[in-house]
């Protein structure tokens, strides 16, 4: 519509009022104006598949979710130290989700302000200050929580880790000293973090917490070893440490169960969780056992103004319901395998991947130079992103190096959208190797 701002004033009010450090998707990117389903629509009204949206987790624009939101909107939103039915019925449906020990929630507005609370919560009750984190991990945008998030403090402008901050070995048996064929990586990659761990309670560093993603999502779909938490959780658990397991990116079902953790078969002392809580809207938590809450009640308020507000409990109920009545979380499964066996397929036909990592609907394609020396194809996924815009298919790298391909999207995502994926990284995989064949001879 001619009232609603073209990409070119878009841009141009970004490069005036929105910081620059706040980048965005693609050089040349699309005016988004709708959105339905698995698909974005810009303002030329063209579509383009959403592979990567693990926040609108049950779709976008979906209509349950826009009714439950607007029905609470007319008749409640208020600051959270109010009393109102809403947050009752939702904790109580998200606690059905968990462990029964997992029930104290905090219902906070970001997975950052989450992983924030976590550790302030860890250092209170244990009394100590140092954190044991995963290599290449990201946790989110506070101060405290930049500072457990390797890939901002290594990354550029970064400053190095805190001093109370001890990186762990990241498990990857695609690039690290344990590989697929060895039966036994969880437990030997396990060993490194006890390692760590013993060494800086050895010398009177003791940690409150060893913090993990459950699947780790930006350092680039790392799928850990079987056995890796439940060993690393016994070490931190030796040193007197809290676990915390970050399920932000993985958690509401993407993976099979409601929690990363669970196929991990561990049980935290404190989950964080964020994004597809609240289909976009947002909506985060903490949540914790009874003994660790009440250990954290010092006498000290804990207020949250937006955390858990009517609107925002309303919202949240509604995806949990979805994804149980619409059967979503096997519906990952499904479609997830599905995927991961068509972009296998693809790998044996197509030299630039190096490794197709996957679990439910959360999968990742690594793309290297050379499978010998695994040299990173980093400048060749951001082409594939190019590329796979203007054919109308969303795709963006992330991981350590930038290189592999993330694919997280709707869990309403189907078979016939997986068949167009691949068929366009099939064609763009063929397009960039004629290049590089033109450009040997
Ligand atoms: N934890 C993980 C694992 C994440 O991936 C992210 C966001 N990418 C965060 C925490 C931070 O969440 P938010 O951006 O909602 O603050």
């Amino acid at each position: 519509p001619a009232t609603e701002p073209t990409i070119g004033q878009v841009l141009a009010s970004r490069r005036q009022h929105i910081a620059s450090s706040q980048r965005h998707y693609y050089r040349e990117p699309m005016n988004l104006v709708r959105g339905r389903d698995v698909w974005f629509y810009d303002e030329d009204a063209r579509a383009y598949l959403d592979s990567l949206n693990n926040v609108t987790h049950v779709g976008h624009a979906e209509p349950r979710i826009t009714a439950a939101a607007t029905r609470q909107l007319r008749k409640l939103n208020t600051n959270s130290r109010f009393v109102y039915p809403q947050i009752a019925s939702y904790t109580e449906k998200l606690v059905a989700t968990l462990p029964a020990l997992l029930e104290v929630v905090f219902l906070v507005g970001s997975g950052s302000e989450a992983n924030d609370l976590a550790l302030r919560i860890a250092r209170q009750v244990t009394g100590r200050q140092h954190i044991v984190n995963i290599d290449g991990a990201y946790h989110g945008n506070t101060g405290w929580v930049t500072g457990i998030s390797p890939n901002r403090y290594k990354g550029p402008g970064g400053q190095g880790a805190p001093p109370t901050t001890h990186e762990v070995t990241i498990p990857d048996r695609y690039r690290g000293a344990y590989g697929y064929d060895d039966p036994q990586a969880g437990p030997k990659y396990a060993a490194q973090a006890a390692a760590v761990i013993e060494r800086i309670s050895g010398d009177g560093r003791r940690p409150a917490a060893f913090i993990a993603e459950s699947l780790m999502g930006t350092a680039g779909n790392i799928v850990h070893p079987p056995q890796y938490l439940a060993d690393s959780f016994a070490a931190a658990r030796r040193a007197g440490a809290l676990c915390i397991s970050d399920e932000v990116q993985v958690g509401v079902g993407r993976l099979g169960p409601w929690w990363g953790f669970q196929l991990q078969q561990v049980i935290p002392d404190i989950v964080t969780m964020g994004k597809p809580l609240g289909n976009g809207h947002p909506l985060a938590a903490v949540v914790t056992t009874r003994a660790i809450a009440d250990a954290f009640d010092t006498g000290m308020k804990y207020f949250n103004t937006f955390g858990g507000n009517p609107v925002s409990c309303a919202i949240g109920e509604m995806v949990l319901d979805i994804v149980s009545r619409d059967n979503l979380r096997e519906r990952a499964v499904a479609v997830g395998g599905y995927f991961a066996d068509s972009l296998r397929q693809l790998q044996s036909r197509h030299e630039l991947i190096g490794d197709v990592r996957a679990e439910g609907l959360y999968l990742g394609v690594e793309l290297v130079r050379d499978r010998t020396n695994k040299e990173p194809a980093r400048d060749e996924a951001f082409a594939i992103t190019e590329m796979a815009k203007e054919r109308g298919v969303i795709v963006f790298p992330n991981g350590v190096y930038d290189n592999v391909l993330k694919i997280k999207p709707p869990m309403t995502f189907a078979r016939h959208h997986v068949d167009l994926y691949v068929e366009a990284l099939d064609d763009i995989l063929s397009r960039l190797e004629a290049i590089a064949r033109d450009r040997r001879q």
